[in-house]
């Protein structure tokens, strides 16, 4: 069984393609031209012993009119011409009258004898046939007598016989020539196409074995025999690339997560720590102080779990969305309202501005988190007495968000940067305020989920804007 598994892996195999291309390109033509060549020979050589029985037949045609042999045959001369054109032609000749009586036949077997034949009787009515009859070799040409005064009377038919196995004979020399040729010609190919596809796959199989060894290094793979195999070499050292940078941003956010974890964790170990080394306990005032602040660091650790999820749950790959036309105009206005107490607290002066009503096909609870946290940077990264506003419109293609603030903004260098999970431009900073570097990448992953776009542009010192654009209609994605 397995033989024959790798019998047939074998017969699908580029090289075993390739020799049989090779020889079937030699034959299959060499056939066809060989064919083509003994028709046209054929057809050519019966076409001359054509014209040569039909010049005999006029002088014969002639000849029997002058003498008047159609109404006496015993004229010598002719019978002898018709005897010695018989022996050339290896055939037979015989000479009809108008009402088909047979006056001369050179095989004597019909004369007197009526002959109903349809080319005979084309003939009497002035038709010249001729007839290759392939089963016994010969070729049949029927010629009206025709009287010589200006009547022009078709007085009989003669009939020749002539036989082509010389014709015959040439072809099968021919074709047997030619067999032994094309035999040769096939060896050769096959020879040569065990070379040349031995020269063709070469380079794919030394690919295949680049690629199986390229798992344990780092090195490029290359081939550049042909340009096939370099665009195979280019686009698998790009996908491997890619690879590689997922596996590393994968094991970068598995430590920062841990960092991340571990902070709060430590901080509340050392306030803990440092309560319980007290001598004689320690006073009230103290104790409620680190409690709080043990508190502010379970709150912390809360918001880092719970942003992770967000963002494992938007997984690309793996989330599914809860797709419903939504009126995005209550969306915001529902968002703004949420937040409007922290915008207060902050002292942040918080306006949506909808150019128009806009109902889109959206996840809201997904989309919602993403704007949300926009909203929440504006306030959280403003001064007293700044703003964020909101803005709404559409097209008939998209729906457009725009949140601006003037608050601290993000520096040139960082701006690439703000979407990574756990970037933050000030870190102390951003920590004091109560961020987790995972709210910008949670709202690009929701925009990203609705084929949607996000854009950012800010000067430090005087504010931000994001610029969100989003379809208005959800497109599934082709799996
Ligand atoms: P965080 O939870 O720290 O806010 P984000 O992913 O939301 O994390 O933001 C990443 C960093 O981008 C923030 O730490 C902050 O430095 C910067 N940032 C985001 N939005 C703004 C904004 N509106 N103004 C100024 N800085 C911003």
């Amino acid at each position: 069984m397995k033989h024959r598994f790798s019998f047939f892996k074998k017969l699908h195999s580029l090289k075993t393609l390739l020799v049989v291309a090779f020889i079937l390109i030699g034959f299959v033509p060499g056939c066809a031209i060989g064919g083509i060549f003994l028709y046209f020979y054929q057809q050519r050589a019966l076409n001359n012993d054509t014209v040569s029985m039909t010049s005999q037949a006029q002088l014969l045609n002639d000849q029997i009119i002058s003498t008047g042999y159609l109404q006496d045959t015993d004229i010598d001369v002719i019978n002898t011409q018709l005897k010695a054109l018989g022996n050339i032609y290896s055939g037979r000749i015989i000479v009809i009258d108008k009402t088909l009586r047979v006056v001369k036949d050179t095989y004597d077997l019909s004369d007197g004898k009526t002959f109903v034949w349809e080319n005979a009787i084309l003939g009497l009515k002035g038709e010249r046939t001729s007839v290759y009859d392939n089963v016994s070799h010969c070729l049949i040409l029927t010629v009206p007598i025709t009287a010589s005064d200006s009547s022009n009377n078709i007085e009989g038919v003669i009939l020749i016989t002539k036989s082509t196995d010389s014709i015959e004979q040439n072809i099968t020399f021919y074709r047997n020539l030619y067999t032994y040729l094309l035999l040769v010609l096939v060896v050769i190919m096959a020879i040569l196409s065990v070379f040349l596809s031995d020269r063709f796959s070469g380079p794919f199989e030394k690919l295949a074995d680049l690629i199986l060894h390229s798992q344990n290094s780092h090195d490029k793979v290359k081939v550049d025999s042909f340009m096939e195999t370099e665009k195979i070499s280019e686009n698998f050292n790009e996908v491997m690339q890619k690879m590689r940078d997922i596996d590393e941003s994968r094991q970068e956010f598995v430590s920062n997560v841990s960092h991340e974890l571990k902070t709060p964790l430590t901080s509340m170990k050392v306030l803990a720590d440092s309560l319980n080394s007290m001598e004689d306990g320690a006073p009230l005032e103290i104790y409620q102080d680190f409690m709080h602040d043990i508190t502010n660091e379970i709150d912390r650790e809360t918001k880092i779990i719970n942003d992770l999820l967000s963002l494992v749950r938007m997984d690309k790959s793996g989330a599914t969305m809860n797709i419903e036309s939504k009126n995005i105009n209550e969306m915001l206005e529902s968002l703004l309202k949420r937040l409007g107490p922290i915008a207060e607290k902050q002292k942040v002066e918080l306006v949506l501005e909808s150019f128009r009503p806009v109902n889109a096909e959206v996840d809201e609870v997904k989309l919602s988190l993403g704007i949300m946290n926009l909203i929440e940077n504006g306030i959280k990264y403003n001064k007293e007495g700044g703003y964020v506003h909101v803005s709404l419109n559409a097209d008939h293609q998209y729906f457009y968000i725009t949140v601006e603030d003037n608050g601290m903004g993000i520096p040139k260098e960082s701006l690439d940067r703000i979407f990574e999970r756990f970037y933050r431009v000030d870190k102390s900073h951003s920590r004091e305020i109560g961020g987790t570097g995972l709210g910008l990448a949670i709202t690009k992953n929701a925009i990203d989920m609705h084929h949607g776009d996000i854009k950012v542009h800010s000067t430090l010192g005087e504010g931000t804007t994001f610029d969100v654009r989003i379809p208005l209609i959800y497109i599934k994605e082709q799996s």
